[in-house]
């Protein structure tokens, strides 16, 4: 093993340490290699925070078998799709087709050849290389790197339907830079995507809760979704993100509020009912932020809208 961090991770799954040290003997010097002896081990490395770009799994081991670890990897959205090769003595065409039936990628039969073994890791972390790409892509904003629209909106009514279930705060805050229009007419388009890369990480770097959810809403806007987040939480938040940018300090002379750029927040929060609609969380957003721009920019402003709602729910 090492601690090359650029080298994709393999996990070797073997309840037979001796066919583990084989295997990983000779994958070492092209991958990182992790090793577990049991399922609920794999379970526990596939399931962390650092998980391995590809699992080489045994099927008879006691406790646990190899099938069972594959079921349970692919249940879960974080272990989903880590790429799974059965390694195994079980040759019989119906354990292989269970194998592969149940999700995993490869099946390989013992005894195995080491140079087939590297060339079939090959291809399937190339293969998910490409399925990252193509989900990078299809979730990610193309300038700034976080979450798009599309997710964003997704995550919204997933979140709404969630707070609804549990009778619990949902929270949205719209973000929208100060005077922008200006600083791409001053400073150039390239200068002003320079800028929204920045502000983009700068602000998502200050959402810190597991749960909460930062996106580019479109344009130089930018919004987040704070699940079980009141009025409280949602000042908190705006303050750090508004102290965030003035740490920027990005220069913009044009600005009438700043000599740098600045940000306006207007922040929305509700203990949702079933009748209401998730636009009346995004239309109360919206109508804070733009009192924070009506009222001088560069501040915050939020509202708690769950009393008239409670109203709409009873009538
Ligand atoms: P306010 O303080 O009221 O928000 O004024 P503003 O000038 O920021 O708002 P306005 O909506 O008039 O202008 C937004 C500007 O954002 C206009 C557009 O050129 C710029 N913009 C939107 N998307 C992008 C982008 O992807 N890259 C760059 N460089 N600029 C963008
Ligand atoms: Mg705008
Ligand atoms: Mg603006």
């Amino acid at each position: 093993m090492n601690s090359d961090t650029t080298k994709p991770t393999i996990l070797i799954v073997d309840d037979l340490p001796m066919n583990i040290k084989l295997l990983g003997d000779s994958l070492k010097s092209s991958y990182r290699v992790r090793l577990a002896t049991s399922g609920p081990k794999a379970l526990a490395i596939a399931g962390s925070g650092n998980p391995p770009d590809l699992i080489l799994l045994d099927i008879v081991m006691p406790g646990m078998d190899g099938y069972e670890v594959c079921r349970q990897l692919k249940a879960r959205r974080s272990t989903r799709n880590i790429p799974i090769i059965f390694i195994t003595a079980k040759d019989q065409e119906k354990d292989e087709t269970m194998g592969l039936e149940i999700g995993a990628v490869d099946y390989i039969t013992k005894p195995f050849s080491l140079p087939i073994v590297n060339a079939r890791i090959r291809t399937h972390l190339e293969l998910k290389r490409h399925r990252d790409i193509l989900e990078n892509l299809s979730t990610l904003d193309g300038l700034t790197g976080v979450p798009n629209r599309r997710t964003f909106d997704e995550r919204l009514s997933m979140e709404w339907r969630r707070a609804i279930r549990e009778s619990t705060f949902l929270a949205l805050l719209m973000v929208d830079i100060d005077h922008f229009k200006a600083f791409n007419d001053n400073y150039g388009h390239l200068a002003g995507d320079d800028c929204l890369k920045l502000v983009a990480r700068s602000l998502a770097a200050a959402v810190k809760r597991p749960g909460d959810y930062f996106a580019r809403y479109g344009g130089e806007e930018f919004a987040c979704i704070l699940p079980q987040t009141d009025l409280g939480g949602i000042g908190h938040l705006a303050e750090s993100m508004l102290a965030c940018i003035e740490t920027l300090h990005i220069p913009h002379r044009y600005s009438s509020v700043a000599d740098h750029v600045t940000i306006s927040v207007g922040g929305a929060c509700l203990l949702p009912t079933a009748p209401a609609d998730v636009n009346v969380l995004i239309e109360a957003a919206d109508r804070c932020l733009y009192e924070a721009k009506k009222e001088g920019r560069n501040r915050q402003r939020a509202i708690d809208i769950s009393l008239p709602l409670r109203r709409v729910g009873t009538r």
